[in-house]
């Protein structure tokens, strides 16, 4: 849906050219959550700026179902960006407006006639939670309530792709986890395509289904962010993923769906990331339909009874099993695992 091709922004300064987005290659599917993630410098901001056309490109191509937006008319670049929603780091709400005027604002801009505006705003106002607060002002709420109104903006003209740049960097952990759920249910609900920059993996963990990992302008890993996380292949890559291991509140345990399981049987491992319910399924017990096939596991203990023990050998790298224990939580039923 979103095709990038040798997409480059120079920032020409008075001593230097900064090559702040150098050549990148990207495709992104329609209602996928896409997650862009880099230390400081590494060009996310200038890239979901590209996309909707914050800043103009150098070089390079950037297709959004088939329309070339990078080189549009001003006249037509207005109409496509009501395609796009953003939202960002500080909300970047306007202080005199109430909830409600906020929301309706880029609806004002794009000409809906009062009523329709109305009944639109109430349907956002409930859709992202902030039932009951539509009069108050921004400076009445908490951070993740102004991100609240703040995604409820960026809808309001129903667009196809919403932009989320480091939308819960200013937020708590707590708070974080409340507004990402919104985006899950945003983009189930919706189908909305979502694409957002971070430099927390745990972000990325939690509601990407793809992540793409930028180093000096360009994407030097991407993948399906569960085969990242177990296997990351850059030393960026790596430095990320350890962000999220041996966190405490992320320590996970294994756990399978327990049945019958023969001695010394080859049992497939299946884990299903944080966003459908994680959990470590066994293909023995087959009683889930499961996504992504990451460790292979042999049962080399069991104990009688109809929830015993189940002793699992994990095949695989030391480290690359550690990464699925921090990875899975959650548990239906215990598994001691064998390293
Ligand atoms: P990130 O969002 O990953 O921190 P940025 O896209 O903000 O990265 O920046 C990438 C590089 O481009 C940095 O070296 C930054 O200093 C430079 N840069 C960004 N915006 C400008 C600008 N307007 N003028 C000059 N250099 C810029």
């Amino acid at each position: 849906m979103i095709s990038i091709k040798g997409l480059s922004k120079v920032f020409r300064t008075k001593d230097q050219d900064v090559h702040a987005v150098n050549d990148l290659e990207a495709t992104i599917d329609s209602g996928e959550i896409f997650g862009v993630i880099g230390y400081s410098g590494a060009g996310k901001s200038t890239f979901i700026r590209l996309l909707n056309r914050l800043e103009d490109p150098s070089g390079g191509t950037i297709n959004i179902d088939d329309r070339e937006i990078s080189s549009l008319s001003k006249g037509d670049l207005r109409l496509a960006r009501q395609d796009m929603g953003m939202i960002f780091q500080h909300f970047n709400l306007l202080w005199s407006r109430t909830v409600e005027d906020n929301i309706a604002f880029p609806l004002e801009i794009a000409g809906v006639p009062k009523e329709e505006r109305k009944e639109r705003v109430d349907e956002l106002v409930e859709l992202v939670g902030l039932g009951g607060r539509g009069t108050s002002y921004p400076s009445q709420l908490s951070g993740g309530q102004k991100q609240r109104v703040g995604i409820a903006r960026a809808l309001a003209n129903r667009p196809k792709v919403l932009l989320c740049d480091e939308a819960t960097s200013a937020l708590d952990p707590e708070t974080t986890d409340s507004i990402l759920d919104l985006l899950v249910d945003i983009n189930a609900k919706l189908g909305l395509t979502i694409v957002l920059i971070t430099h927390e993996m745990h972000v990325i963990r939690k509601i990407c289904h793809r992540v793409a990992v930028m180093e000096d302008g360009k994407i030097v890993e991407e993948g399906d962010v569960l085969d990242v996380f177990l296997r990351p292949k850059q030393k960026v890559t790596k430095r990320f993923v350890d962000q999220v291991m041996g966190d405490p509140d992320r320590e996970s345990s294994l756990s399978l769906i327990k049945e019958e399981y023969p001695l010394g049987e080859v049992a497939q491992l299946h884990f299903v990331g944080e966003r459908t319910h994680q959990a470590l399924i066994s293909e023995v017990s087959r009683k889930f339909q499961v996504d992504v096939n990451v460790l292979h596991g042999k049962i080399t203990q069991t104990q009688k009874g109809a929830y015993g023990t189940l002793i699992v050998h994990l095949e695989g790298e030391k480290e690359e099993i550690e990464r699925a224990l921090t990875y899975v939580r959650e548990t239906s039923v215990e598994v001691e695992v064998a390293l």
